[in-house]
């Protein structure tokens, strides 16, 4: 049984942020809510719902209309990811991924760069990938190996990220590689075509959730990448990374209110309706203050990372803040996600009903673009500076 359609209040800033709400939410309805189940349970990529959002100018909402994008305030495109969250994560962690992999060039590239490719790649048409984890560097992305040389007026790379989501899939992608020995500043990024030769996708990796969206190793095999495709300064690729990073992580607390919300909804139409002793068990008062618990923790997290974008659309520093809506929103998915199979007893614990599926979504959360003690670092980093 599908979540029922949650019953948000949103404070957004314009009628146009509204009317691509009330659009997202149809398109939820419409496109993700019969096929979310369904596409789970047998691993299959929704490519074409991606390209459905693509042409309802839902993949390029914070990018400057100037290069086909939504010119939206990042406010709004994380409610739009926290809806689409509700019903299908694999889909709006795609966004988030796709939004994250067109961040360097959308803000390191040169205006001629930017001309040339940004409109195809936020038009909806094309997929983007970030790849910055490799085999034995996750929480340590700065001991990458992966390793860029310059030959004539290409780069040649060799070496293999790993946990790239959408990685075989997509059309590029946002490569963070070596360019020189010297720690994180020998790192530099390159804006990968997905037809590169030299560049292939391992085995998708088998996931305790998030089957809808594919993760593999990506391995380069003497690839050749033109020169002309370096984002910013050689070197650079590492800030690039981690200013990417900061509004990505954004979209991961986004897609984890999303997720929480589904649960709660799912879990409150069913205690509503199941009857023990006589009476609906939300009746109950330990079930009742179970799922207002949820909903108030739910209430804190949006207001959470609400603030932190609107920090960042009013041009103030948000890293500190950033870490703190990854770490606080997806801990709490975790929560409520659990309490959501609870309340629905041994229903919640079968694939008949989504809150299972939630619950493996919001571990994923908790992992993913810097795992929460990272974020913990990050931020105990920013108080320590005083920043
Ligand atoms: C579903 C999925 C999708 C992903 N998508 C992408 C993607 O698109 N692109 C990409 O580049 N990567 C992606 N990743 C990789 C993800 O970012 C890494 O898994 C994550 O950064 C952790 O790295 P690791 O798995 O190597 O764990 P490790 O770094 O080996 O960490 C293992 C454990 O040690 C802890 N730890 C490590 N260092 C410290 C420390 N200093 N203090 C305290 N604890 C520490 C970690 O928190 C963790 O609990 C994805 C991962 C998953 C699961």
């Amino acid at each position: 049984m599908p979540a029922t359609t949650p019953s948000v209040e949103r404070q957004l800033p314009s009628e146009e942020a509204a009317a691509l709400l009330d659009l997202t939410r149809e398109l939820v309805r419409q496109e993700l809510t019969p096929k979310a189940a369904t596409y789970e349970a047998e691993s299959r990529v929704p490519r074409e719902v991606f390209r459905t959002l693509g042409k309802a100018g839902l993949l390029g909402l914070p990018y400057p209309e100037q290069y086909g994008g939504g010119g939206q305030p990042f406010e709004v495109y994380l409610q739009v990811v926290e809806e689409l969250a509700t019903v299908w994560a694999s889909v709006a962690e795609g966004v988030s991924v796709h939004t994250l992999a067109c961040f360097p060039l959308a803000t390191f590239g040169s205006e001629q760069q930017r001309e040339r490719w940004l409109p195809d790649m936020i038009g909806g048409e094309l997929l983007g990938a970030y790849c910055l984890s490799e085999p034995q560097s996750g929480s340590d992305a700065a001991a990458m190996t992966t390793k860029a040389v310059r030959d004539g007026d290409d780069y040649v790379v060799n070496g293999t990220k790993a946990w790239i989501t959408h990685g075989g899939e997509a059309d590029f992608y946002a490569l963070m590689c070596r360019t020189s020995d010297d720690g994180s500043r020998g790192i530099s990024c390159l804006l990968t075509p997905g037809d590169t030769p030299g560049l292939s996708a391992g085995e998708p990796e088998k996931k305790m959730g998030f089957k809808g969206s594919t993760t593999a190793q990506m391995h380069f095999d003497d690839a050749r990448i033109p020169a002309d495709r370096l984002m910013g300064e050689e070197g650079q690729g590492f800030r690039i990374a981690l200013a990417a990073l900061d509004g990505g992580r954004l979209g991961i607390a986004a897609c984890a209110v999303g997720v929480a919300q589904g649960a709660l909804d799912a879990a409150l139409a069913y205690a509503k309706e199941r009857e023990q002793f006589g009476r609906p068990i939300l009746e109950f008062q330990g079930l009742s203050f179970m799922v207002a618990d949820m909903a108030t923790q739910i209430e804190a997290a949006r207001a959470l990372y609400l603030e932190a974008a609107r920090r960042r659309d009013r041009g103030q520093s948000f890293g500190k803040q950033a870490a703190m809506a990854k770490l606080f929103c997806s801990d709490m998915a975790m929560r409520v996600t659990t309490d959501a199979v609870q309340v629905l007893g041994g229903y919640g614990y079968v694939e008949d009903y989504p809150v299972e599926r939630f619950m493996r979504e919001a571990k994923a959360l908790q992992i993913v673009e810097g795992t929460n003690q990272i974020q913990r670092l990050v931020i105990g980093r920013h108080l320590a500076q005083g920043t």
